[in-house]
């Protein structure tokens, strides 16, 4: 159950459509940026303009792609949703573009995976709502005009470091997406208990929230799984003793890290007698980009305290000696 990079597709992902909140009332935490934006989609519907450009950034499930389709509800506007590996040709942004109605949101996923010729057009797309477009071919190759309607493009991304200078300028709202409190996600599973209609006890939901990274998408996902446990083994109702004994039985980990987090934790402990050890003697270790670690992989594990940014590199803490069940170089010594 590897979730880091999961993009739900087919019956999941009616699922987590199904549990998606349409308003920002519905939308629990990240308090500074719903307020924030609150602000600036009210401002732009008494305006009756698009809204302002809007980067969202931060790790995946942590509510991107719904905030874009709250921005979109809120101001009662189309939502279109594409992402920056479908956009493989001008073209394809062309026809995008030139299908939005006045005012639209468009919802562009992965924006950091935009091809470098796409991502040329989207820049007087995104500033004077105007795009150049060549046609036909050879000697009477010309390029022409087209204006589009006003819209508000709302990019997502989990590695804003991969942005170049000249598209991030060109967002007007840049907004950061922080890991979720335990109690948040509590809040978030007994809303999806209720959707889903299944019974659901508040202990029992604190329990799946601890062990979901921080993340709604795997509370959700958890939910489900702990929903069938209960359906088959229990009375249906999701106690704290049917989730305890469902997390186990899935082996889900107490602070909920997965197996990349594991992978991280194991290197820098057998490899580098737990650390200081600098960010790229890691990424050579792990066969990964450094990047990816910095933006995507540390920070859960710094928030949680499983891992420290020292003057002199990364430092496993305690915290994860004793989760991981292991001991220190020097105790292993002697
Ligand atoms: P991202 O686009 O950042 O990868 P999504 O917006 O697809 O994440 O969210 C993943 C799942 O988590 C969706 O089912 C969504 O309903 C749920 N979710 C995310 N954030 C929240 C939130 N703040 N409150 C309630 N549900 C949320």
């Amino acid at each position: 159950f590897d979730i880091r990079d999961y993009k739900p597709t087919g019956k999941e992902r009616d699922f987590e459509n199904a549990l998606r909140p349409l308003q920002f009332e519905d939308f629990s935490g990240q308090d500074k940026v719903v307020d924030n934006l609150r602000i600036f989609v009210k401002a732009a519907r008494l305006r009756a303009e698009a809204l302002d450009h809007v980067l969202l950034h931060g790790p995946p499930g942590l509510g991107k792609t719904t905030l874009s389709n709250i921005i979109a509800n809120e101001l009662g506007v189309g939502f279109r949703v594409t992402s920056g590996p479908v956009l493989d040709k001008p073209g394809d942004l062309a026809g995008v573009l030139t299908s939005l109605e006045p005012n639209d949101v468009l919802f562009i996923d992965e924006i950091h995976r935009l091809s470098p010729v796409v991502e040329e057009y989207l820049y007087s797309a995104m500033e004077d709502y105007r795009i150049d477009i060549m046609i036909d071919k050879g000697p009477s190759a010309r390029s022409i005009q087209l204006d589009l309607n006003p819209f508000t493009l709302v990019g997502a991304t989990t590695r804003s470091g991969l942005l170049t200078a000249p598209l991030r300028a060109r967002f007007g709202i840049n907004l950061h997406l922080e890991y979720y409190e335990d109690s948040t996600l509590t809040k978030i599973i007994l809303r999806s208990a209720k959707i889903l209609g299944v019974p659901c006890d508040t202990e029992a939901a604190g329990e799946i929230a601890s062990r979901s990274r921080g993340t709604p998408r795997i509370a959700n996902a958890l939910l489900r799984r702990v929903r069938d446990f209960a359906q088959v083994k229990g009375s249906g109702r999701i106690d704290l003793k049917i989730a305890q004994f469902a997390l186990e039985a899935l082996n889900i980990d107490r602070y909920g890290l997965d197996q990349i987090d594991n992978k991280l934790l194991c290197t820098i402990i057998d490899k580098f007698r737990g650390g200081p050890v600098g960010l790229t003697t890691i990424a050579t270790a792990l066969g990964e980009d450094p990047g990816t670690i910095e933006e995507v992989y540390e920070p859960f594990l710094i928030k949680e305290g499983f891992l420290k940014r020292t003057p002199r590199g990364r430092e496993v803490t305690e915290l994860a000696y004793q989760h991981l069940g292991r001991s220190r170089w020097n105790e292993q010594k002697t």
